[in-house]
């Protein structure tokens, strides 16, 4: 399905998004980037690359990540999410892997499973609810509730440690509902088990590695000054 729609795009990750680097770099990090996909060789992924590097979601370079840590990739789904026909299409292909008639309601963890959250409920014709902070706890506002028993699948747009769908699906669960299938875009920490105590999909699974600033690679080489993300000159 998101092939006929995304062929345009598939010939964007080209070495030309690159000539900013030197070529030994390019060759390095690519390397790296690769090396560190975790099934990544089916279509579907390689097309996900695709849109992410077109729309400036996924950088290879040197980048400080907002923790403090450095990393050869800057990964940031709401560059992505922010087209609509985008948000939609991934909507629609998460969506395919549930049957509507398994859904009651989709639920998703504020600030960033929203606009996801939503294209996955309209593309299965059910209502969205979401969760969000209040004082740092996850929290059900607005009059929002879920019937006794009622099926709810959860979305998210990138899980790693998978922290705010854990608390969404506990919220579910006091208030009376069953989370019964996690939905993300990305998973950016594929190697890790048991995050969620229910079934999890994703479309494109990602490990992209980060080091302590003393003990960055790249900081090493020193070939390419580390830079925040958005931001055109070196920090
Ligand atoms: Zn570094």
């Amino acid at each position: 399905m998101m092939g006929e729609f995304y062929a345009p795009l598939s010939s964007v990750c080209g070495l030309g998004d690159y000539c900013y680097t030197p070529a030994k770099f390019i060759k390095r990090s690519l390397g790296l980037f690769y090396l560190g996909l975790a099934t990544g060789k089916d279509m579907n992924e390689q097309k996900m690359l695709a849109i992410y590097e077109d729309a400036g979601a996924l950088l290879t370079g040197h980048f400080i990540l907002s923790s403090g840590r450095h990393s050869p990739r800057y990964l940031q789904s709401a560059l992505v999410l922010m087209h609509p026909a985008h948000s939609e299409a991934l909507g629609r292909e998460l969506a395919a892997s549930v049957s509507a008639e398994d859904v009651d309601v989709v639920v998703a963890p504020a600030l960033g499973g929203l606009i996801i959250g939503h294209e996955v409920a309209r593309a299965l014709n059910k209502p969205l609810v979401f969760t969000e902070r209040k004082e740092g706890e996850m929290s059900l506002r607005r009059g929002f509730s879920f019937e006794k028993g009622a099926r709810v699948l959860v979305v998210e747009d990138v899980i790693t440690t998978g922290g705010s769908v854990c608390e969404c699906i506990a919220v579910v669960r006091e208030h009376g509902g069953v989370p019964f299938q996690v939905l993300a875009v990305v998973d950016r920490a594929p190697d890790m088990t048991e995050r969620f105590d229910v079934p999890h999909r994703t479309l494109l699974q990602l490990t992209v590695p980060s080091y302590a600033p003393d003990e960055c690679p790249l900081c090493r080489e020193d070939i390419l000054p580390a830079v925040k993300p958005g931001s055109r000159h070196p920090a």
